[in-house]
């Protein structure tokens, strides 16, 4: 008995690390690049056979040679995309037999350390730009959860990130240089072409090329994390009594359970509060591998994500006592969860809306979800301040956003499922006051869109306005904005 009893235990004990071992070995980058001729985003579901692909020297003669690109794209009828990092997933920065021009060797910056203001090309990724002001003793103000993206990509979604009390990326923009369809450059800004700002900022590269911007950086801050896990019932409540409002707090994300047979029935809050003291030296976030295993243990095993869950609110509280940088907190890749397998991929949603639909929304989610047996590996959830400053705003006002990462396979039916699912989703959004975020997978119906987005015939008048020879397409255009 006390021999069984020895056994169930070591069995127990076993079964964490056996797991984990057997989803690292199993691990292998089994992707391959696209065929020569084509190009793809980080769906790995667009495939496209475009013209060519222009990177953009890094040179000082670059806004010389780029104009000319544009113009001989102009004389051979070729639309021209726009290229940061490519993580959008609509194909947003190709259009098919296009030319695209990729903005990535475009990188230099420069800090103003008397004004608090960084100018930088928009080739930089956050992890460029990360260290660079680290060094200097300032962070970012508002970018994602990661640092694989670049600053012109992140301006053209408007991105947002779990800075607390923070609209998106836009309310962090001085002014931006543009360059237009006809090779000139603008300046914009709140007082200078600024319907062109509006548009731009939130603009999906139909506008122009953004070639840098002066972004507002703040300082970099010491943290300390506060946890709190709690059913999902008391969530809201803990919200506001332990966060909302609190001086100090300054950066917040909320995750809820996705352990099937459990769904969303508990929540950790995640609270980063400054507090005085030393600022740690910018680092990795350590043990990337185990954390690697850990997310991606959870893919398609219901054990994993149980497992992962344990890990999250068990292991995680035990390290309330330590401190951050706010850099150290911003500066991690996608790396650490990225899919790469052959034959599957991982896409994001996102939905934002009031506080009054959320839970109207969090029971639509419940319901639609499990319906189409949607392997859920994520859900995160941010508030987002309202968008003074963008003409296809998401949030038109305080807005609760909710981040779902799925895995779906790369094949005809994975697709099909996981548009049906989308458009639910979307539905629920819409009807609890809110709508989707437009640099994911373009599964939205046209009817979806425009009620998500009834400025979005505007923005589309003004894009034809801009741009009359509708030089700048994207994938993204073709399927909502092209007549
Ligand atoms: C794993 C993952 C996590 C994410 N997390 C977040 C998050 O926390 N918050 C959030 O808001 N979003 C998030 N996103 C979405 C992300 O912000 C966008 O996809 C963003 O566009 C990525 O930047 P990029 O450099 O890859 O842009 P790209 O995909 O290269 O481009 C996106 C759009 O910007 C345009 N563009 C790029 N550069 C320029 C330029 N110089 N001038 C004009 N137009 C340009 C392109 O034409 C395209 O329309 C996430 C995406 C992924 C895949």
């Amino acid at each position: 008995m006390v021999a069984l009893g020895l056994l169930l235990v070591l069995v127990l004990l076993m079964r964490p690390a056996l797991h984990l071992l057997f989803t690292a070995n199993r691990d292998v980058d089994e992707r391959t690049p696209p065929p020569p001729g084509t190009i793809d985003d980080a769906s790995r579901l667009n495939r496209t056979a475009v013209a060519e692909v222009w990177p953009v020297p890094p040179t000082s003669g670059a806004e010389r040679e780029l104009a000319a690109v544009l113009e001989r794209a102009r004389e051979l009828g070729l639309p021209v995309s726009i290229a940061g990092a490519r993580h959008s997933m609509g194909g947003h920065t190709f259009y098919p037999g296009g030319l695209v021009v990729d903005m990535r060797p475009h990188v230099a910056m420069e800090l103003d350390e008397s004004r608090d203001i960084l100018r930088v090309q928009s080739g930089a990724l956050w992890s460029d730009v990360i260290p660079y002001l680290d060094a200097r003793g300032r962070s970012v103000a508002v970018m994602q959860s990661n640092n694989s993206f670049s600053v012109g990509g992140s301006l053209s979604v408007n991105c947002h990130g779990w800075q607390f009390d923070r609209g998106p990326i836009a309310s962090t923009v001085e002014s931006l240089r543009l360059m237009q369809a006809d090779g000139s450059i603008v300046r914009c800004a709140r007082t200078e072409n600024a319907e062109l700002f509006s548009l731009v900022l939130g603009g999906y590269g139909l506008f122009g090329i953004i070639l840098d911007v002066e972004l507002r950086v703040v300082e970099n801050e010491r943290y300390r994390l506060e946890q709190h896990v709690v059913p999902l019932a008391q969530s809201l409540a803990t919200f506001d009594r332990r966060v909302d409002g609190e001086p100090d707090v300054r950066m917040v994300y909320a995750r809820l359970c996705i352990v099937p047979d459990r769904l969303f029935d508990e929540v950790i809050i995640s609270a980063f509060f400054m507090e005085a003291g030393e600022v740690p030296e910018l680092s990795g976030r350590g043990l990337p591998d185990l954390r690697r295993a850990m997310f991606r243990g959870s893919v398609g095993s219901d054990y994993g994500k149980h497992l992962r869950w344990s890990a999250e609110t068990e292991i995680e509280p035990l390290l309330t006592d330590k401190s951050f940088s706010r850099n150290q907190l911003l500066n991690e890749g996608v790396a650490v969860f990225e899919n790469r397998t052959e034959g599957s991929t991982d896409v994001l949603h996102e939905y934002f809306v009031p506080r009054t639909g959320v839970v109207a929304f969090v029971k639509a989610m419940r319901e639609i979800i499990p319906a189409h047996d949607a392997d859920l590996l994520n859900v995160t959830v941010r508030s987002v301040n309202r968008d003074e400053d963008t003409f296809l705003r998401y949030a038109d006002q305080r807005m609760i956003a909710f981040v779902m990462l799925f895995t779906q396979a790369r094949t005809e039916a994975g697709e099909a499922d996981m548009r049906t699912m989308t458009r639910g989703l979307i539905e629920a959004a819409i009807a609890a006051g809110g709508r989707h975020y437009l640099p994911y997978r373009l599964h939205a119906t046209r009817d979806q869109f425009h009620r998500a987005y009834p400025q979005a015939r505007r923005f589309f008048e003004l894009k034809r306005h801009y741009d009359p020879n509708e030089l700048f397409r994207n994938g993204f255009y073709r399927t909502y904005g092209a007549e």
